[in-house]
């Protein structure tokens, strides 16, 4: 597996990769550009040709070429390799990931592949379903575009033929397309016009089915359950279809449901896309955000839609999302809107998308108060200041508010929360103060690669705070020992791929812009391992005290002092000591 992904690494140079996607600038050892992963005004996003890393410090993504690829156009580990092997011209048939669960992804694949074809062969040869697509006003190219199927109203038809077709019952099982219960098994969509749901590749990877005939007490609709190739809150209904056009005309627009994406498309509004059957979920933003950073919520013009643009409104803010709402008549959607009036018709009534704040402040009815308060509550969720800003000005003006007043309530806010962080779990400066000599001490193991070993030699792994820090310097040990022959130091291309992608993006955080002075490491390497021995001997002390073991206390204050009298680096013969 490693010549693959070495001789991958050999041909494609980080800064020739990223350049393809992000406008580069040279910014010292390194280049700096606007981060692709989350929007920002100023850049914070860099790249190291030298050490071929890359890492954002806005949102702290980082890693090597194989994370880059992951992360930007939403691949595994496995995919990014093929992907960048075919780029680089490498045959990688050789090539083996984790075959067994790359062996049920296929699979998968396979299987929901083969139930669409099904689905389809059902939906050709029945007039009930047929007959309710044409009753819904949908041409058959839109039916066909979006590969409407229908599951027959039969027990084990689809579990049959997928046996029939070779899937082991097993892969059958996790594909969520059968339930096996005590009375045996049965397909899991039955009378239902199915909707497949495509990922951003276009493969099948689930379904959301419509229950047909009226007269049952099954829900209208349901989904396909999670599953090794389906995560429900990170996919959206048509985006695989509405990517290009959500680029283009530079938002996406979110209606709620599935006829109303493929209406929206029939009738040329090619940027719908709908959440999958429950409400709108982050991960299905920061999806979106990949293609436009711009949202306009279209929901039903009924209370339900309302609560949903509220929620969703939420979301976006703290997703740091530009949007806007379209109000749709009461009792109206976008799909019963554009066959009633047509394409002109909501072409004309895009140009009445409000503001949240003017959405807000319109639905809130009497109570502007209250609605002006839970507009501060939003503003307070968005970790854009500029956004925030404006959208304070803009509540100001509108609600005949201060604007003084309203960004002294904010600041209020913001200070109440920071007291209610207090009480439970460590507030992000203590964490950072907690673990800050370890940090240090990998910051400088992974900057001057001939140090990290007597870092590592010198450092009680065990005893490190921070589990994530804790766990690379794990692997920092396993990489360093299992390196060539002689110790040549740390190689931090050899040590990004046998970290996790949380490990990573601290690693990139650390070492991509250390700022060491390397004469001085020594010295630095010294302090930080007294200040952990410090520590120690202070927790120690503590409980000596609270337990009244005088003896104890007293050769540990001895102890202390000893430590804090000498202040020469902790070295003897060139080879470190910890002082306890
Ligand atoms: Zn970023």
């Amino acid at each position: 597996m490693n010549s693959a992904v070495d001789d991958i690494k050999a041909r494609i140079d980080i800064l020739d990769l990223i350049a393809e996607h992000v406008d580069l600038k040279r910014a010292g050892q390194n280049y700096k550009g606007l981060c692709p992963f989350h929007s920002e005004k100023t850049p914070s996003f860099m790249v190291s040709p030298s050490k071929q890393i890359f890492h954002c410090f806005g949102c702290n993504k980082g890693g090597d070429i194989f994370a880059f690829v992951m992360n930007y156009e939403n691949l595994t580990f496995q995919e990014a390799v093929s992907y960048l092997a075919q780029k680089a011209g490498i045959n990688i048939d050789g090539f083996k990931g984790d075959s067994k669960i790359k062996g049920l992804k296929e699979g998968l694949f396979a299987i929901q592949r083969e139930a669409l074809l099904f689905f389809c062969n059902n939906f050709k040869n029945s007039k009930n379903a047929s007959a309710y697509i044409k009753e819904r006003g949908l041409k058959n190219e839109i039916a066909e575009e979006f590969s409407i199927g229908y599951a027959k109203n039969e027990k084990d038809s689809l579990f049959n033929h997928l046996k029939a077709q070779g899937f082991p019952v097993e892969q059958i099982k996790a594909s969520g397309l059968v339930n096996f219960g005590e009375n045996g098994n049965y397909d899991f969509f039955r009378d239902r016009l199915m909707f497949p749901i495509f990922d951003l590749q276009g493969r099948a990877v689930a379904f959301g089915g419509r229950i047909l005939s009226a007269a049952k007490n099954a829900p209208k609709y349901i989904n396909s359950p999670d599953s090794v190739i389906f995560r429900k809150g990170e996919l959206s209904y048509g985006l695989n279809l509405a990517k290009n056009a959500v680029t283009r005309k530079g938002y996406s627009m979110i209606v709620e449901g599935y006829l109303d994406v493929m209406m929206c498309r029939q009738y040329g509004f090619m940027n719908a896309v709908a959440p999958l059957g429950t409400a709108l979920t982050p991960g299905q933003l920061k999806k979106l955000k990949r293609f436009s950073n711009k949202v306009l919520l279209t929901f039903d013009g009924d209370a339900a839609g309302v609560s949903a643009t509220k929620r969703s409104i939420e979301l976006c803010y703290a997703e740091s999302m530009i949007v806007k709402v379209l109000p749709m008549p009461a009792g109206d959607d976008p799909d019963t809107f554009l066959r009633k009036h047509g394409e002109d018709h909501f072409k004309r009534h895009l140009g009445r998308a409000v503001t949240p704040v003017d959405f807000l402040l319109k639905t809130s009815g009497k109570n502007r108060l209250d609605a002006v308060r839970h507009i501060m509550n939003l503003i307070s969720l968005c970790p854009d200041p500029l956004q925030k800003d404006e959208v304070i000005r803009e509540l100001s003006e509108k609600s005949k508010t201060n604007e003084l007043t309203l960004r002294e309530e904010l600041k209020n806010m913001g200070a109440k929360k920071h007291r209610a962080g207090d009480g439970g779990h460590r507030t992000d400066a203590q964490a950072s103060s907690a673990g800050r000599e370890e940090r240090l001490l990998l910051k400088i193991a992974l900057s001057i690669p001939h140090k990290a070993s007597s870092v590592v030699n010198g450092i009680d792994v065990g005893e490190v705070e921070d589990p994530v820090i804790k766990g690379i310097f794990e692997k920092i040990k396993t990489a360093m020992k299992n390196g060539s022959g002689h110790d040549k130091g740390l190689s931090i291309e050899r040590l990004l791929q046998i970290c996790s992608g949380e490990e990573q993006n601290i690693i990139t955080g650390l070492s991509i812009d250390p700022g060491i002075d390397e004469e001085h490491a020594d010295e630095s390497i010294a302090g930080c391992f007294r200040a952990i021995a410090l520590k120690d001997l202070e927790r120690r002390i503590k409980t000596a005290g609270e337990s009244g073991d005088v003896k104890s206390l007293h050769s540990l204050l001895f102890e202390k002092k000893k430590i804090t009298q000498d202040s020469r680096p902790l070295l003897k013969g060139g080879k470190l000591e910890r002082p306890v």
